[in-house]
């Protein structure tokens, strides 16, 4: 996410019939009525998620659930009124609805059940193996503390693999507009408590935080043995990718999609197989692009790019991995191949150990 976009009216069409979620117990939701339809079904490809914020998987429903359970006062009538609101149609109401709705998280068993709804869902969209990001910074800052906010999460994460067939690692991430010196001493506290965590990332508004600010604490993550990844090229200048990877020493990008106006750093990027994190309906929500036809993902498969495609905030930006291929085929006629190269990139570019990759190439290939 970001907070520097236009304010322009959202020309994103309605998300299609694979936004409902599954029937699938879901922790604080009710099942809907209806699962994926059948055509969507059959054209899953088994891939990994790599670009997925948790805090962006809060669905309405178990928003309502969790501020009833912890005696929080919503500023909604009820659940259409907070339905509404997730059709934000600029930067700003996203943003304010976003943090506002954090604020129903409060237990370790909020943070679990929030994790096991996006699990459950991520699963029927034919998510095998998902790198999943939480901000600390924006948890302590309302008096919520690292262990709860943490071992929330990995509780849920511990038993991914029997209770939904799916592989997961947690990354923390930063928020790029708060000091190097808050991340540093968060990456202790994290440190300290032996935080189930494979790598660090860096997200929130991009422009006017350059990589570069954060060069001790990818270095200190590095030294601690942890995996690096960092957005960049969102909103902000292709520059901003060089550092990532230059000063940061990260070894993928979150969106990179600004590349496309480097010629030479294209060529780098596809040289050294960089993974570049794409979210395509992200993109169009917060004005990256105009519209998804307008999205550079065909350019940049057609330039050789290591692009994967990830739903970034599901909640928010118009849908879970399955819409955004779906969507992407209806505007691109995205082909099989297209789909299978996509899916391949996914994870080859993970964190996942290399016996877990071969394991999701087999089933990518049929196996
Ligand atoms: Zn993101």
């Amino acid at each position: 996410m970001d907070n520097n976009r236009d304010t322009a009216a959202d020309p994103l069409p309605q998300t299609g019939p694979g936004t409902e979620m599954p029937e699938t117990e879901l922790p604080g939701t009710e099942a809907s009525e209806t699962n994926l339809p059948e055509t969507e079904a059959a054209q899953l490809v088994p891939l990994a998620e790599l670009h997925l914020h948790i805090e962006g998987t809060l669905q309405p429903e178990l928003i309502l659930e969790l501020a009833e359970r912890n005696g929080i006062t919503l500023p909604y009538s009820g659940l259409e009124e907070l339905r509404g609101l997730y059709e934000f149609t600029d930067l700003q109401s996203f943003l304010d609805l976003y943090y506002a709705n954090m604020a129903v998280l409060q237990t370790e068993r909020d943070f679990a059940d929030m994790t096991r709804a996006y699990l459950a869902r991520a699963a029927a969209a034919g998510v095998r193996h998902a790198e999943i990001m939480m901000d600390p910074q924006a948890h302590l800052s309302r008096g919520v503390s690292l262990e709860t906010c943490v071992k929330g999460v990995a509780s849920a994460l511990a038993t991914s693999q029997e209770d939904f067939g799916m592989s997961t690692l947690l990354i923390a991430a930063f928020l790029r507009d708060q000091s190097e010196e808050s991340a540093l001493e968060v990456l202790d506290g994290l440190l300290a408590m032996n935080a189930p965590i494979a790598a660090i990332g860096l997200d929130s508004a991009e422009v006017g935080y350059p990589p570069a600010k954060f060069e001790r604490l990818f270095a200190k993550a590095r030294e601690a043995g942890l995996r690096l990844t960092a957005h960049a090229g969102e909103e902000g200048p292709p520059s901003y990718i060089i550092e990532a990877l230059d000063v940061l020493g990260v070894e993928r990008i979150d969106h990179g999609i600004r590349c496309m106006e480097d010629p030479d750093l294209v060529e780098r990027l596809v040289e050294d197989r960089i993974p570049l994190t794409v979210c395509p309906l992200s993109n169009v929500r917060l004005r990256a692009v105009d519209t998804l036809a307008d999205h550079p993902l065909p350019a940049m498969l057609a330039a050789g790019l290591n692009v994967s495609v990830n739903s970034d905030d599901p909640a928010y930006f118009g849908g879970y991995v399955d819409d955004n291929f779906s969507q992407l085929k209806a505007v691109f006629d995205l082909s099989d191949f297209d789909r299978a190269r996509l899916a391949a990139n996914s994870i080859h570019s993970s964190f996942a150990s290399e016996e877990r990759k071969a394991e999701l190439l087999d089933e990518l290939n049929g196996g």
